[in-house]
């Protein structure tokens, strides 16, 4: 029976892609030796990574002043890499928080600088973004979360930027690569791999060239981002296979037919599921609608049912419908339906949902 992943990270990964994958660990390109073996100083390495830069950039429509980097320590070392670069001492930078990732993002800032919250929605736990927000005029950037993994929220529009110098820094491990993006609003794009573009152990980083050399401190050199670009990714032994998947997840995306088409299919899966949701009553769906989320749906039992999630979860996992349990903090489900998972899938998982109100 084919399975289909709904986990929210690491996440699952087109068939042609883990196909690839599998291949290269016995031999990579025509080196005769393992992906897991090759030396990242071979020419074969250095044209991977140039290929992925390349590949992402042509899909992303990325402008030439904008470096594309290929680093370790997740999304999360992100939020101590962005402050210590862009954020002097004393500093103050904008941040709208929108679920426990920018929660973190916060604290880490505020270890360095002055993290100021001029927008939230954790009272109402985290179920839409906030809109109307001052910006404050002296702050050196904006964080936002672009896709809310967790609590399955995301921006449609992304804000005016109105800050000292017009920096807007996003997180958006959870949708890059998911429809077409203005890359030139943004000073830093930062995105763990692991949700939407390949395996965990490698992160993309696109940073403006300006935001380069501040020399704000004296960084840690694995800190820097200056050195990254200087060393094109390699300034220590890169996660070479992580971004040869990388790459083969690019090549699906550009045979799809790029970004654009990406959308299209993203929309149609994500509309087709929450149709659902309102439709059936025996789920509802937590976040504002506006709001919700092309990546993660989020999804609970409404309260007249007294089910246990567990009973649901059971049912999907007999069809192959697997991790569907929703975020500890929130309970429920939450079918996460990123680039990889197939139209069929979200198809097989509202037979279920219908299936399921059917037989109580
Ligand atoms: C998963 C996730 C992270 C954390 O990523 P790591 O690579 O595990 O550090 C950060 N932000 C968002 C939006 C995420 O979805």
């Amino acid at each position: 029976m084919k399975k289909y992943n709904f986990s929210a990270g690491p996440a699952c990964l087109p068939d042609q892609v883990l196909e690839a994958a599998s291949l290269s660990s016995k031999q990579f390109s025509k080196t005769g030796i393992s992906i897991l073996e090759v030396s990242h100083r071979s020419k074969d390495v250095v044209d991977l990574f140039n290929e992925a830069s390349d590949r992402f950039r042509g899909l992303l429509d990325v402008p030439g002043n904008y470096h594309i980097l290929w680093l370790q320590g997740g999304a999360s070392t992100q939020f101590s890499m962005v402050p210590l670069n862009i954020l002097p001492d004393n500093g103050i930078a904008d941040f709208i928080e929108t679920g426990s990732w920018s929660t973190k993002a916060i604290n880490e800032c505020n270890k360095l600088g002055c993290a100021k919250i001029i927008g939230s929605s954790k009272e109402k736990g985290f179920t839409f973004i906030p809109k109307t927000v001052t910006q404050n005029a002296d702050s050196e950037y904006l964080h936002i979360t672009s896709n809310n993994t967790i609590y399955g929220t995301q921006y449609k529009r992304f804000p005016e930027v109105k800050n000292k110098n017009n920096i807007i820094v996003a997180d958006m491990s959870s949708d890059i690569l998911s429809k077409p993006l203005e890359v030139r609003k943004f000073g830093i794009i930062y995105a763990g791999a692991q949700k939407n573009i390949g395996p965990a152990g490698v992160t993309v980083v696109l940073i403006k060239d300006d935001l380069l050399n501040l020399n704000l401190r004296d960084l840690p050199t694995m800190m820097n981002y200056q050195v990254h670009v200087e060393k094109g990714s390699m300034f220590n032994t890169p996660p070479v296979f992580n971004v040869f998947v990388v790459n083969e997840t690019l090549k699906w995306l550009e045979k799809i037919g790029g970004l654009d088409m990406m959308h299209k299919i993203n929309k149609s899966k994500a509309e087709k599921l929450y149709d659902e949701i309102e439709a059936n009553p025996l789920f509802i769906s937590p976040v504002k609608s506006e709001d919700r989320s092309l990546m993660n749906v989020p999804f609970v039992f409404s309260d007249e049912y007294k089910i246990k999630d567990s009973e649901f979860l059971e049912f999907c996992a007999k069809r192959g419908l697997m991790t569907l349990k929703g975020h500890r903090s929130v309970g429920g489900f939450r079918a996460s339906i990123y680039n990889a998972m197939p139209e069929s899938g979200v198809d097989m998982l509202i037979s279920a949902m219908r299936d399921f109100r059917r037989n109580i």
